[in-house]
């Protein structure tokens, strides 16, 4: 079989939807049989559709097909795939040098990443940050950063939380599969509280922000002490767990209570931040102010990086040489951060991510008058989601969302699945999607639902 010669990344791609064989096609099913003898069952793919460039709005696979990317791979590609400045950094960058380890000796793109990070991230008060490679990593390292600053161990996170698959992460992550099923023992100190989940809250929406902050505040004293909390860990819009949008007030309540007690407040904005829900990191709609915020996903374009950010002397408590790792802050990584960052400066992302909301909640809304097993529309900018349930009782239709997903999928618009249940469809275009795609992206899912 011949390779088809693939079309260059980046926005200069053609932006447009175009199937030209089944999905998956001939091509990417022979690569699936490869990737089924090579590659550990274990690492799942969402449509084994295989990528050959992308750009703008835009994935185009192995046998020409393009496809509307409403995913990003997962919240990453927020300035587009090759984005021109990422990529024109990156290249520079790798020519110049790949790596020396920043601990060993530094170069400059680490301590801009810093820099840029710490003017960004919530709040005007001195700050510090380190660099990773991962989420997952950023996690651990905030929870190892608060413990050795407060000098206590418990950490309390909360239903629906994801946090990870690393062991400390896993404990803090909330859902059994596929994430922590036969992987324990986990790692202790970890403690789960009710999050303040609208829909789904005993008390109805109206009650919820009052109601979950004092059954936290109550589960904290009784089941834990709160001079034992280092840390409260809580995503400002929770990702996998389905895009559980806590109602106005509760942050700002969770975050006043934990400056109360001594326990820091860490915003995990890894999935949230970097202008994806219409402003740089999704505390700053409510003003709330987090004592350490850890990023990763949308931060660099698509290069493996992570951080740590926060208040200088939390951060600065930790000897010397207490953090790090080889590769974490990796000149290139660094190189596609600077380079993302400009881009969401100069092209204003988080406006185009308020714009991409503004487009897509209202008619989603509308799908919702006309399908009443869509209960509940939500999210912000350009991070929103449907769940999917029986009206009457709200029992999930995790079967309906895979149907749904999958009917786009074949139709050439990639939409991702998530929640505790598996019952919510979750939308995180580029931002800088054409809103030509974005519409048409948004009829492929009416008629999704239409063939329900
Ligand atoms: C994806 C994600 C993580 C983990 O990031 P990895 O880079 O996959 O390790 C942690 N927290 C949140 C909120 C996430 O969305």
């Amino acid at each position: 079989m011949t390779t088809q010669s693939a079309p260059a990344g980046g926005p200069g791609l053609a932006q447009r939807r175009r199937l030209v064989t089944p999905i998956p096609g001939p091509r990417s099913q022979e690569l699936l049989a490869r990737r089924t003898a090579a590659v550990a069952r274990g690492v799942s793919n969402t449509l084994p559709v295989f990528i050959t460039a992308a750009g703008g709005g835009v994935l185009v696979d192995a046998d020409g097909n393009s496809l509307i990317d409403f995913g990003s791979g997962i919240a990453v590609t927020s300035v587009g795939n090759a984005a021109p400045r990422v990529a024109a950094r990156v290249q520079e960058q790798v020519a110049q040098f790949t790596h020396t380890c920043f601990m060993v000796t530094p170069y400059e793109g680490y301590v801009a990443v810093c820099e840029a990070l710490n003017r960004l991230t919530p709040g005007t008060h001195e700050k510090r940050s380190a660099l990773f490679n991962s989420g997952a990593e950023a996690v651990e390292n905030a929870v190892k950063i608060a413990r050795h600053a407060t000098g206590r161990q418990a950490v309390v996170a909360f239903e629906h939380a994801y946090h990870g698959r690393t062991n400390l992460t896993m404990a803090l992550t909330a859902k059994n599969m596929p994430y922590k099923d036969k992987f324990g023992p986990f790692a202790g100190e970890v403690y789960r509280m009710p999050m303040a989940y609208p829909l789904r809250w005993p008390g109805g929406p109206a009650a919820c922000a009052g109601e979950a902050f004092e059954t936290v505040a109550r589960g904290i004293h009784t089941q834990v002490g709160e001079e034992n909390v280092a840390a409260v860990i809580i995503e400002p819009i929770q990702g996998e767990g389905g895009f559980v949008v806590p109602p106005e007030g509760f942050l700002p309540k969770l975050a006043d209570y934990c400056r109360q007690h001594g326990i820091l407040f860490i915003a995990d904005e890894i999935q949230s931040g970097f202008c994806r829900t219409g402003d740089w990191f999704a505390c700053d709609h409510e003003g709330v102010v987090p004592d350490l915020v850890t990023t990763a996903k949308g931060i660099a374009g698509g290069m493996p990086l992570a951080a740590v950010t926060g208040r200088a002397e939390i951060m600065d408590a930790v000897h010397s040489g207490g953090l790090g790792g080889t590769y974490g802050g990796n000149p290139v990584a660094c190189a596609g951060a600077l380079g993302a960052i400009e881009t969401m400066e100069a092209e204003d992302l988080p406006q185009r991510a308020r714009r991409i909301g503004d487009i897509m909640l209202p008619r989603l809304r509308k799908l919702a008058e006309t399908y009443p097993l869509i209960v509940d529309v939500r999210g912000r900018g350009a991070m929103i989601a449907v769940e999917l349930a029986d009206p009457d009782t709200l029992e999930p239709d995790p079967a309906a969302t895979q149907q749904v997903a999958h009917a786009c999928h074949i139709a050439g618009l990639m939409v991702l699945t998530c929640g505790t249940y598996g019952n919510v469809l979750r939308f995180l275009p580029p931002l800088v999607i054409g809103e030509d795609l974005l519409e048409e992206g948004l009829s492929i899912l009416e008629d999704a639902f239409a063939g329900l």
